[in-house]
């Protein structure tokens, strides 16, 4: 935690309290205690997104999910940590401290979501909140042994979400069990004329459905060299218990797969580079103490405020929107993203889910790859497609690597949130199955 909001969680448990005592019918929600990614606003609390910058920025109005949880009762204990403005998959990059994972404290927690994902796995809450822009909160989840939930994008308002790159990032829970997802998912959903991009969730009639009358997708792309050999074989027993609960499973190509990574590069710290354009030392956030003239009040700002990682990808970003740069690479990366797109429309049209890893390897060690960025972006491989294509996924666990969770990737159609968690669901109760 960065911040524990031990008033408000008082303040909130304390109007629960009441409602019981008085008879008063109450949401499921109410007096569950829960965090919040600390990229999310909550109003007068401070939000630091994990950064020097935003170190002392105390936000100004509650996010719309919050807003939402409030109305619940949920009781938010506080904010967590995360890499500095969501860009990273080890939790490292924050500016304060470092989260270990509860299940080897040698190791990474996963990231971005990093601290929601510790915590709920920790059981110091009981869900929380993160922010997913290409894996921040599938990643993490599989690394703690959590599920996750990256929603359809457009499911969940960003209003309030500090933005990383807008058309990628979406809010998400992370929780133990699906059921726990489906409920958090259901009460943070929703249009909000706050965020233009939102839109009211299609109703999708689920009623026929039943694991035998499902076909799965098993992606070739995704199964090729760079994949530890026991995360291999651990997702695949999760495709074969599938099986055996009658459904059908079936090889898919996304054939564009091999340039999600690079192109999912290009396109996050491009809109990365435009959307922290605003902490310039004036606005808000950290202002340098002395400096000579105005151009010199931004250049040192953000030199002192912003991390390593952080101007890295404001560099990328600005190279790649520069004039003579903007053709060969922003624009290609969007013409390679329709393409993305495009695969999965195609392989969505014969199966119900695509089934893959969440990531190439269980939670690494902590400082294992924190000196080589691209060895970094490497472990977000599986999930990047995801978010250009602007689909839902969950993460959930399906195996363990020694104390180590390996999690199973389940990619839906936009806005079938509930079709992929009752498909998770099943493997939750799988053991049942076998009783049965
Ligand atoms: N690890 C990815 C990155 O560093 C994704 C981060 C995220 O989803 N916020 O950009």
């Amino acid at each position: 935690f960065l911040t524990v909001t031990e008033d408000l969680a008082l303040f909130q448990a304390k109007k629960i309290d009441d409602m019981i005592s008085e008879d008063r019918e109450i949401s499921i929600l109410a007096g569950i205690p829960m965090a919040v990614k600390d990229n999310i606003l909550i109003e007068n609390i401070k939000c630091t997104a994990g950064s020097k910058i935003l170190e002392n920025y105390i936000a100004p109005y509650d996010a719309t999910v919050i807003k939402k949880l409030k109305i619940e009762g949920c009781v938010i204990l506080g904010k967590t940590n995360l890499d500095e403005f969501a860009m990273g998959s080890s939790t490292e990059n924050s500016a304060f401290f470092l989260t270990k994972n509860p299940h080897d404290i040698t190791r990474v927690p996963g990231g971005s979501s990093g601290g929601s994902a510790a915590a709920v796995a920790g059981s110091l809450c009981i869900f929380a909140l993160g922010s997913d822009t290409g894996g921040s909160i599938r990643q993490p989840a599989s690394f703690c042994g959590m599920v996750g939930l990256k929603p359809t994008y457009g499911a969940v308002s960003r209003y309030g979400l500090i933005a990383f790159a807008s058309s990628l990032d979406q809010i998400g829970p992370i929780t133990k069990t699906v059921e726990d997802c489906q409920i958090v998912f259901d009460l943070i959903k929703g249009k909000d004329e706050m965020d233009s991009t939102s839109v009211e969730m299609p109703e999708i009639r689920n009623s026929k459905f039943e694991i035998r009358n499902i076909k799965i997708g098993v992606p070739k792309e995704y199964f090729v060299k760079g994949i530890d050999p026991e995360v291999e074989k651990i997702v695949k027993t999760a495709v074969k218990k599938y099986e055996e609960m009658g459904a059908k499973i079936e090889e898919v190509s996304l054939p564009h797969t091999e340039y999600a990574l690079p192109c999912y590069y290009i396109i996050a710290p491009s809109e990365a580079s435009a959307n922290l354009a605003r902490y310039d030392g004036i606005k808000y956030g950290y202002s340098v103490k002395k400096a000579k003239d105005l151009m010199e009040v931004y250049l040192k700002s953000k030199e002192e405020g912003f991390g390593a990682e952080v101007r890295r990808r404001i560099m990328l970003g600005t190279y790649a929107l520069s004039a003579g740069y903007y053709e060969a690479y922003y624009l290609r990366a969007q013409k390679v993203r329709t393409l993305i797109r495009n695969d999965f429309e195609e392989a969505f049209k014969n199966v119900d889910a695509i089934f893959t890893p969440v990531s190439p390897t269980p939670a690494f060690k902590l400082g294992e790859k924190i000196d080589d960025p691209l060895t970094m972006y490497l472990s977000d491989i599986f999930t990047v497609s995801v978010n250009l294509a602007g689909l839902p996924a969950l993460s959930l666990p399906c195996g363990k690597v020694g104390r180590l969770s390996v999690g199973l990737q389940i990619i839906g159609k936009p806005f079938e949130e509930t079709k992929i968690l009752a498909i998770g669901q099943a493997l939750e109760e799988y053991a049942n199955y076998k009783n049965s």
